[in-house]
């Protein structure tokens, strides 16, 4: 299959050499090539160029982008879109005056969205959840990470991996799994927290790897949840097991969870609401990368993570919905980047490399995605008519979206 885009009126995030990374001032270059054209094989893009250098392409199919621009995919590294039933009642109780520490205390937040999936099947999860990822994909994203966290048992938690990894051999969008089994203490532990952590450490992370069916590990490291030392346990036992820490940190407390993350060669630390010199110091000379989630802020009307902080410090940034039936429900990219500008001060250019190039890299698939370089995936969105990528951002809560080309198919 051969597919030919003519007349791009912008062609977006184009790199000559794989870029992995984007870092500190970097982010301010988003490569352009105006009047341009892109040619993709299968799934892979083959070449692209200047309009008055496209000779020789005999495509299959062929689409005229006149006014239209062209750039990846929508890279979203934090989700938790596999989940059962919804929690609107608690968005209710939240206009109502409840804190979100208040509805966790009377058994609903993540305890509640557990005992959901606990009582759903496997086929019923998995239909709910690919109706998700389906939304979230036409909204132009195609590359997506997955966590557990509503399992809370071997049992349920490996369901929730099960149906990830249907969704990956259904869907055509990359799809990446992360074990957040550390993502609230069960009902059943309440009164002793080292048991659950036993039981993640000795029993869940060894079924998982037996299985391979998750890629990183993940803890809510936060302040009645799982502190600094049980983090240590449970990434430690990752570890052990190949598991690639990605972890929830500094949302509502700053415990130290950054330093710990980079102690483990954490490829992403998430959150990040609130930060300190500690925190910036931490991140320098490290390979982890920085994920803020400005949905979750928005949503909880909680603090904005202090993008300009870690950007201005030379550290790499990365934006993700954090798609989760408490604290964002929505799966909409295109509102992550107009957020970041808004809310986060980033400029089209920072948020744009924030949600594709840095994305990706805060999945470990950067070398495949994230950008328009020869060789990488045909993961592409081609927009409705406009001028300038900065209309993407400005023009907030719009669909700036035409059509998406998933693994190099037209959807
Ligand atoms: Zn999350």
């Amino acid at each position: 299959m051969s597919l030919l885009i003519t007349n791009i009126k912008q062609l977006i995030q184009v790199h000559e050499h794989n870029t992995t990374i984007l870092k500190g001032s970097d982010m301010k270059n988003l490569p352009v090539i105006e009047n341009a054209y892109l040619y993709i094989e299968n799934d892979t893009i083959i070449e692209y160029g200047n309009m008055t250098d496209c000779e020789g392409f005999d495509a299959e199919t062929t689409i005229d982008a006149t006014g239209k621009l062209v750039l990846p995919s929508w890279c979203d590294s934090h989700t938790h879109i596999v989940y059962a039933g919804d929690r609107t009642s608690e968005f209710v109780d939240r206009i109502n005056g409840l804190s979100y520490a208040d509805i966790a205390h009377k058994g609903g937040g993540i305890l509640n969205s557990a005992k959901k999936l606990q009582d759903t099947s496997e086929d019923e999860l998995y239909e709910q959840s690919l109706k998700r990822l389906n939304e979230l994909i036409a909204m132009g994203t195609g590359a997506v990470e997955i966590k557990t966290g509503y399992g809370l048992t071997v049992d349920a938690e490996l369901k929730m991996l099960k149906v990830i990894k249907r969704l990956k051999q259904a869907s055509l969008a990359k799809i990446i799994p992360t074990l957040l089994a550390a993502h609230a203490i069960p009902e059943a532990y309440k009164s002793n927290k080292q048991d659950y952590i036993n039981y993640i450490t000795e029993e869940l992370i060894p079924k998982a790897a037996e299985l391979n069916i998750a890629n990183y590990v993940d803890v809510f490291c936060e302040e009645g949840y799982f502190d600094i030392k049980d983090t240590d346990a449970i990434l430690e036992a990752g570890k052990t097991y190949n598991l690639q820490p990605k972890i929830h940190v500094n949302q509502f407390n700053i415990l130290g969870g950054i330093a710990l993350g980079v102690k483990h060669n954490a490829l992403s630390v998430d959150h990040l609401e609130e930060i300190n010199d500690e925190d910036i110091e931490a991140l320098k000379g490290s390979d982890t990368i920085a994920v803020a989630l400005p949905g979750c802020s928005y949503f909880l009307s909680i603090p904005y993570t202090q993008a300009r902080k870690i950007i201005d410090a030379g550290l790499p940034l990365a934006i993700a919905t954090d798609y989760n039936p408490g604290s964002s429900p929505s799966g909409n990219m295109n509102f992550i980047v107009s957020a970041a500008c808004v809310k986060l001060k980033l400029t089209p250019e920072e948020a744009i490399n924030a949600a594709t190039v840095n994305g990706a890299y805060a999945m470990g698939i950067s070398n495949m995605y994230g950008s328009i370089t020869r060789g990488k995936k045909a993961n592409l969105i081609i927009t409705k008519a406009m001028n300038h990528y900065s209309e993407i951002p400005y023009a907030f809560a719009h669909n700036p979206i035409e059509q998406v080309i998933v693994n190099g198919q037209l959807l």
